[in-house]
């Protein structure tokens, strides 16, 4: 398997180029890309976490404790927080994280168990969209994009060096990367029970953060709202656009339940 140092600089170098894309081509703003480069970067060595020893675990558990209070900032500014709360809160969440997060994970991980997998990618996919809670939806899934991209990358790595090239074969290793499940069954439930639960959070959360009042109206906060989906608080302003006020007798359309629920909840 590829070690610490090919994870680490194949997924920043990824990363550079993700925060690149997301200049170019999304136009988002140069702190929101260089942020996103560093989580892809650092992303690329999540997955190793599961080895007990040595970097991997002692400097991604020092630098998250530091970093996820600060990403949870906006969040905690939304729901009204003083200033002292935030300041509190992020130094519990920094001694909780660093000794108590990172010893839960030395002591119930096993190398190449569960964490090296595509569910486990979706897990800290959702993690880093439950921490990124800034308000423009589009930058919130760019952050969680550049997070299952590193962690993608690293199961790619260790799955190429599983290839023995001299040999033209197949190591023992090979496989156990790119997996949907492994062999106990304990640990397969364990990671779909969590999928599971952070995926009902992240859906919950735009609905939960919005009733605190703090979001922006001009940006889209659930996914629907950026695809055009059926979103009953997108409904009208994505069939009619230009005219976004029209009303349910200027557009003769029979009448919606759907359309009305935004007017009852505001
Ligand atoms: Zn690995």
């Amino acid at each position: 398997m590829a070690d610490f140092k090919t994870h680490i600089t194949t997924s920043s170098a990824v990363g550079v180029g993700y925060g690149l894309a997301g200049h170019f081509l999304l136009d988002a703003p140069i702190p929101s890309c260089i942020l996103s480069a560093g989580l892809c970067g650092l992303a690329g060595i999540l997955p190793d976490l599961d080895s007990d020893t040595g970097v991997p675990i002692r400097e991604t558990m020092a630098f998250a404790s530091a970093v996820v209070p600060m990403l949870m900032i906006d969040r905690f500014q939304t729901m009204g927080w003083p200033h002292e709360t935030i300041v509190m809160v992020g130094g519990v969440m920094y001694l909780v994280i660093r000794f108590g997060v990172a010893n839960l994970v030395k002591r119930y991980t096993v190398h190449r168990g569960m964490w090296h997998s595509l569910p486990a990618a979706a897990i800290f996919g959702l993690l880093a969209f439950l921490i990124c809670s800034c308000q423009d939806m589009t930058l919130r899934l760019f952050k969680t994009g550049a997070v299952v991209l590193g962690f993608l990358i690293h199961l790619g790595l260790d799955e190429l060096w599983a290839v023995d090239l001299k040999r033209l074969r197949f190591k023992k290793s090979f496989g156990t990367a790119f997996k949907l499940w492994g062999n106990k069954r304990w640990a397969n439930f364990s990671v779909y029970a969590k999928l599971g639960l952070l995926t009902l959070l992240a859906f919950g959360d735009p609905i939960m953060m919005d009733r605190f009042g703090g979001h922006a109206h001009d940006v889209p906060h659930l996914a629907s709202d950026m695809f055009g989906g059926g979103s009953p608080d997108t409904a009208a302003p994505t069939a009619e656009p230009p005219a976004p006020e029209a009303g349910l007798e200027t557009t003769g359309k029979p009448f919606d339940p759907w359309d009305a629920i935004p007017t009852i909840q505001r």
